[in-house]
């Protein structure tokens, strides 16, 4: 039987800060374990939290970014349980004021928007990492009180390819507001699967199952796959899915790991030790002022705006440094397509050649658009423009700069041209002849060529063009006189 599938993400991301979450110890990724750790990470007798100001705005930044509304006051609480990882036996969360609470992100399916709901977002603490050898276990606190956000969506997710889709634009999320590097394989961006399937004309929701803990997207997808299949099979022996906790191994199959009795009783209460902190307008809308256009709204612009094609538009807005070179170089050129192409086949292209990043590109978008103009006010032209930029790049040098040193302008002077054109035609009298006598257009090219080469590439092309055949033809007239 076919079933329908209802998927809700449950969705950590550590966030970029100097300090943890409650403690002065660096938030900085090592292969070193123990070295990022102070006392209020190893929950030694008498710590105190102090609350990391970046951490708040940073969680409440991306819960805006998400649409979500934002509590009044930010109020942590206590998550009471024990576990190897968790030394103070407690985990300071957010259950009674949640940075965000419904909220929403829209994700691109085959074409179609869909509108993927959030239930909240919350700021916590990552616990401490655990390995496991065969006969012991070895602890590293360097991840313990690293900021985290953790967001919980509405079981409205109803494909494997809609989960990833989710997860990716959720991570640009991340990455375009700057709360992040969310690198899933350092584990900063991590998820919790949850699965159930239901009948056709079914009501309420199926029996769920869990998956903690997936890094990688791809996991994320085979995962659902396999279980769509296993919770499919169950249902059509007309059998009972029960409510677990299954971990993906790495033959792509989910094994149980423990059943969900009851719910856990946490015991939380609003964590002592750190006063109530009120939030007001002007905060908040400070933060929100920050906050940059996300990846569907450049898509969706740049196609209606600029009318780029569906696969530019995903290009450039796919990367926001990338987004925002490009929206410097269109809001100061006076053609957009050929600052499209100056990007796109210029620009990014070297970055793909060099395998750098558009930090690292030597040529500054302003100066791109410049040159641009340039081009599209017929001072160079569009061959010279590129060789320009290549040369720039090449020199680490600014194009304008190299166009200024070396008198690069195009000539677009007719006395000039004509000068040289008499002497290129001085020193080619045989091509002169093959015209003149045995009216062969073919020589044509040949002048415009040895045109260009005497002048570097200056002289343009066109004019070049018109003002040799009307010399060939004047000497032609003169010939027969
Ligand atoms: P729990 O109390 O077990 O933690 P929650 O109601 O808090 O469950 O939901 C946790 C996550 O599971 C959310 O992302 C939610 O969307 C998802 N979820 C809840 N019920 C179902 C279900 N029947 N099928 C699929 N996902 C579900
Ligand atoms: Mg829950």
């Amino acid at each position: 039987m076919m079933y329908k599938v209802v998927i809700g993400l449950e969705v950590h991301c550590e966030l970029k800060t100097k300090s943890k979450n409650f403690s002065s110890a660096p938030n900085e990724f090592t292969m070193t374990p123990n070295i990022h750790v102070s006392p209020v990470d190893l929950g030694l007798p008498g710590i105190l939290p102090v609350v990391n100001e970046e951490a708040c705005r940073k969680a409440l930044k991306t819960a805006m970014a998400l649409h979500c509304t934002n509590p009044d006051e930010i109020v942590f609480d206590r998550k009471n349980y024990f576990y190897p990882d968790l030394p103070k036996g407690y985990q300071i969360t957010q259950v009674t004021k949640p940075m965000g609470i419904h909220g929403y992100l829209d994700i691109l399916v085959h074409g179609e928007r869909k509108r993927i709901f959030i239930h909240q977002l919350h700021l916590e603490e990552d616990t401490a990492s655990l390995e496991h050898a065969s006969t012991f276990s070895l602890i590293d606190y360097n991840r313990s009180g690293v900021p985290l956000i953790e967001i919980v969506t509405e079981p409205c997710i109803e494909s494997a390819e809609e989960a990833v889709q989710f997860l990716e634009d959720l991570r640009d999320v991340f990455l375009f507001c700057e709360v992040s590097e969310a690198k899933s394989n350092y584990g900063q961006m991590r998820c919790d699967v949850n699965i159930s399937l239901m009948k056709e004309g079914q009501k309420e929701l199926g029996t769920k199952v869990e998956m903690k803990n997936i890094n990688a997207f791809n996991a994320v997808k085979t995962a659902i796959e396999y279980e769509i299949q296993r919770q499919s099979e169950i249902l059509d022996r007309g059998e009972k899915v029960i409510q677990e906790t299954r971990r993906i191994d790495e033959d792509g199959k989910t094994y149980s790991m423990r059943e969900k009795v009851d719910a856990i009783d946490y015991k939380y209460f609003i964590e002592p030790n750190i006063p109530k902190i009120p939030l007001s307008k002007e905060y908040l809308d400070a933060i929100r002022k920050e906050i940059p256009m996300l990846k569907l709204e450049r898509f969706e612009r740049y196609q209606e705006e600029y009318g780029l094609s569906e696969y530019d538009a995903g290009v450039l807005s796919a990367d926001k440094k990338i987004s925002d070179y490009f929206n410097t170089v269109i809001e100061n050129s006076e053609d957009v397509s050929l600052a499209l192409n100056f990007v796109t086949t210029s620009v990014l292209s070297t970055l793909n050649k060099l395998n750098i990043t558009i930090d690292e590109f030597p040529v500054k978008a302003t100066s791109i658009a410049e040159l641009v103009n340039r081009v599209s006010l017929k001072k160079i032209s569009f061959d010279h423009g590129k060789k320009i930029l290549y040369k720039a790049i090449e020199e680490k040098k600014d194009p304008i700069d190299l166009i200024n040193e070396q008198h690069l302008e195009q000539i677009n002077d007719e006395e000039k041209l004509l000068t040289i054109i008499n002497n290129v035609m001085n020193e080619h009298p045989e091509q002169v002849r093959q015209y003149v006598e045995d009216g062969n257009t073919f020589v044509y090219n040949f002048f415009v060529g040895q045109v260009m080469k005497t002048t570097n590439r200056q002289a343009n092309p066109n004019i070049s063009l018109q003002m040799i055949k009307e010399e060939l033809e004047r000497r032609k007239q003169n010939e027969r006189k």
